[in-house]
């Protein structure tokens, strides 16, 4: 595919049978990959530079954590031995206390892991893959414009403004997407953005002098301290990246509270002593890396005509699930499995070079079906995330809550068929919906509280060994309770 460039008013270049995705990351590299796969011409722009001709080292490291629902999206766009191959599994989280003791819990009932992936690396390896596909991917072209009735997106690239009328345009381009900007000057175009009054901040733990991991590398580490947290995830030289959340204002225990290198030096020697012995850059760290925002971003509907939405351009969570991009990863193979079973019912599934065809309009049919199949799953896992700071700043670190996750646990092994922790649905059973999950999850929670007070349950989990029937009655009473 080509593209024409002008100073100025360029002619508008007629690819009305091309998929024009605007943004390379992560959602929009994996989309751009699975609708190649079927048949469509793809092109991508991007407003960044290659970063494979940027100046390599120096950046931070930063990484996400990859769930079995990221790896199915993968898979099906053949990436995953790229992929596995530079992952670091975690089977569970390793919880800091503020004298220097730590406590492992599994993520899983079988020893499941989440794996820490660097962003850029994943990134790199989806770019490449895409013009391994023959997909050109347009560097430095800032999508400025999009012009819903013809299909039009404009760009502003190094050489000049670029225009292209497509077929289809795609909105991959993050949470405070450019195409998002055009849907909200349409009619009944409903948007939400909602910032948490917390912040966050990395910091990375170097490697060892010998390379090696200064914490246990298989793991996620938390310092839960109640109203803030700090995380860390390995990284393969063996460093890790911690990101600080804490509130942006308030007298105490706030980004605004810390206003000289002491006072956070301070602040961190004492809230995390045993992350703190290994920096030896603090200071230079706090000073450089930017206090960034968090928030939750929905809207409806994703599509209008043959443009839509799609990753966090559509809904953007805040990271506590570590699902944002498995979740954008999921859009894209249930888009694909629309894509497959429309034209196994015989559906033509195509772009045309005409914008008022049938096949437009069917492909704009399609977009509306996966908007209205994937919108109550993204607003699911929106509500988790909330939901999973508290457990995971304050929750983790109380006894209450560690005897919870046993009692969980133990109804889970005894119930098999009828029970799946909360965190097991989630993150390991990447066929139900976040939807699903989220309704069952509440309706295991009602049931859990009684079991939590249960003596019963208590004394088993205690080890007294003479009750195992009783026991064994009281979850299957409990069972039978949910499926009711
Ligand atoms: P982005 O990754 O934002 O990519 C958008 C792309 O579009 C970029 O390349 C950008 O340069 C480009 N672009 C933007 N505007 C334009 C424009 N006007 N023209 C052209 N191109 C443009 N998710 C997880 O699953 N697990 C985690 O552990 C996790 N941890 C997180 C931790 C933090 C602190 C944060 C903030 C998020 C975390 N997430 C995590 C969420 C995850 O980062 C996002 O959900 C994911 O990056 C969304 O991918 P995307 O491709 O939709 O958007």
């Amino acid at each position: 595919m080509t593209t024409t460039t002008a100073q100025t008013a360029p002619h508008p270049l007629q690819q009305r049978d091309t998929m024009v995705i605007v943004g390379a990351g992560l959602v929009g590299s994996v989309l751009a990959l699975g609708l190649k796969a079927r048949g469509f011409d793809v092109a991508i722009y991007e407003r960044r530079a290659d970063p494979r001709r940027a100046a390599a080292g120096g950046g931070r490291s930063i990484n996400l954590a990859l769930s079995d629902r990221g790896m199915l999206a993968l898979a099906a766009a053949g990436l995953t031995a790229d992929v596995e191959s530079v992952v670091i599994a975690m089977p569970g989280r390793q919880m800091h206390g503020k004298d220097g003791s730590s406590t492992f819990m599994p993520y899983g009932l079988n020893g499941e892991a989440i794996r820490s992936v660097s962003r850029g690396g994943l990134n790199l390896t989806l770019m490449t893959a895409c013009e391994r596909a023959g997909i050109p991917i347009h560097f430095e072209h800032r999508c400025e414009h999009i012009d819903l009735k013809t299909t039009t997106a404009s760009f502003s690239a190094p050489s000049g403004a670029v225009v292209v009328e497509a077929g289809s345009i795609a909105g991959a381009d993050g949470a405070s997407s450019a195409v998002r900007a055009a849907f909200m000057k349409t009619d009944r175009f409903d948007y939400s953005q909602s910032y948490l009054p917390h912040g966050y901040k990395e910091i990375t733990i170097p490697a060892a002098a010998d390379g090696g991991f200064r914490f246990e590398k298989n793991a996620l580490h938390i310092w839960p301290r109640s109203s803030f947290m700090l995380i860390a995830l390995p990284n393969l030289d063996g460093s890790f990246t911690g990101t600080l959340f804490l509130a942006h204002d308030g007298e105490r225990e706030s980004f605004a509270a810390l206003t000289t290198p002491t006072a956070a030096r301070e602040f961190f020697a004492s809230q995390f002593p045993d992350a703190f012995a290994q920096m030896d850059d603090f200071d230079e760290q706090w000073a450089t890396n930017p206090v960034s925002s968090l928030n939750t971003v929905t809207c409806a509907p994703w599509s209008r005509g043959c443009t839509f939405l799609i990753g966090d351009a559509s809904h953007a969570i805040v990271p506590f699930f570590g699902q944002g991009m498995n979740a954008g990863f999921e859009d894209c193979r249930i888009l694909f499995d629309l894509i497959d079973d429309a034209r196994a019912d015989g559906e033509e599934v195509a772009l045309s070079s005409s914008s008022s065809s049938s096949s437009s309009s069917s492909w704009a049919a399609l977009l509306e079906r996966f908007f209205v199949s994937r919108k109550p799953n993204a607003d699911a896992i929106a509500t988790l995330a909330l939901e999973n700071f508290v457990e995971m700043r304050d929750k983790v670190g109380q006894p209450e809550f560690l005897y919870r996750k046993q009692v969980e646990a133990a109804f889970a092994r005894a119930c098999p068929d009828v029970v799946t922790p909360a965190y097991t649905m989630v993150t390991f059973r990447p066929l139900l919906g976040y939807a699903d999950a989220l309704a069952r999850a509440r309706a295991q929670d009602a049931v859990l509280n009684t079991l939590c007070s249960n003596d019963l349950v208590r004394r088993h989990l205690a080890g007294d060994r003479n009750i195992a029937d009783e026991v064994a009655g009281v979850f299957k009473e409990a069972a039978d309770r949910l499926q009711r």
